[in-house]
């Protein structure tokens, strides 16, 4: 395959599925260090912070730093900041909370994700994956926010994420349908296939998109996201899609990158 200066890795799916590395990452991964390369990762899931995903990625044995590590709730933080909207009720986990707090906006449920009713205008629902305090109370709560104005912001839309042993979840994107169809309101939705994730870190980093792969388990959101930012996407068939679109090149694990 050709040769890039820079290299973006999709986690769930590509990197590992639940807490088991998929084959071929990790020599993959090993064999990328000794070029001079830049590599990210990128990942939708907002559950956590960089720092999680850097020691996950360190106990599977992929070494990674904080500034590599791309997240949907980062740059949903950024993307807040960019609108004004500085009072946030969060869907989601304490991951996500952590990283909105520290980005210094607001997050009027902090201490309790079940607050209701709300206190004072909000400016934004924060909707990510939310696996513990998902409950009709908190999507009621969040619903009343956004009726009184309130934008609907979602970290991402994935419909599922892959799970160990070929099994998967309901991902954030079922969260969001939830309160887009309760408030009738459309999200707007800041991981991928947005390119908003990636440009900053390209931007600052001086890497055209022309000289960058995606690679991504997911057509809707990595190959999609590849596209939109205008880099190279393949298609690695470890995870949710089998099949990679006309165009688009495939590999069946990530040691076929090198
Ligand atoms: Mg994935």
């Amino acid at each position: 395959m050709r040769r890039y200066s820079c290299y973006v890795f999709d986690l769930d799916g590509t990197i590992y599925r639940g807490d088991e590395v998929i084959d071929g990452a990790v020599e993959a991964l090993k064999e990328l260090r000794k070029r001079d390369v830049k590599i990210f990762f990128a990942t939708n899931n907002s559950s956590q912070t960089e720092l999680a995903y850097v020691n996950k990625l360190v106990r599977m044995g992929i070494t990674a730093k904080v500034d590599e590590i791309l997240t949907s709730g980062r740059a949903t933080a950024k993307y807040c900041q960019s609108v004004g909207a500085r009072r946030i009720f969060v869907v989601g986990e304490p991951g996500l909370v952590d990283t909105l707090v520290g980005e210094g906006l607001g997050v009027v449920n902090f201490n309790s994700l079940r607050v209701h009713p709300v206190e004072g205008k909000v400016d934004a629902v924060v909707a990510g994956i939310c696996r513990d305090a998902l409950s009709y109370e908190l999507l009621d709560s969040a619903m009343q926010c956004i009726t009184a104005g309130a934008r609907l912001i979602g970290t991402n839309s994935d419909a599922t994420y892959p799970l160990a042993q070929g099994k998967f979840a309901p991902g954030a994107g079922t969260i969001l349908s939830a309160l887009a169809t309760c408030s009738g309101t459309k999200p707007t939705i800041i991981g991928k296939p947005n390119p908003f994730m990636l440009f900053h870190a390209l931007q600052a980093n001086q890497i055209l998109p022309s000289e960058t792969v995606v690679v991504g388990d997911r057509i809707d959101t990595d190959i999609m996201f590849a596209k939109a930012a205008g880099c190279t996407g393949v298609l690695v068939t470890s995870g949710v899609d089998k099949e990679a679109p006309n165009g688009t090149a495939s590999i069946g694990g990530l040691q076929e990158l090198l």
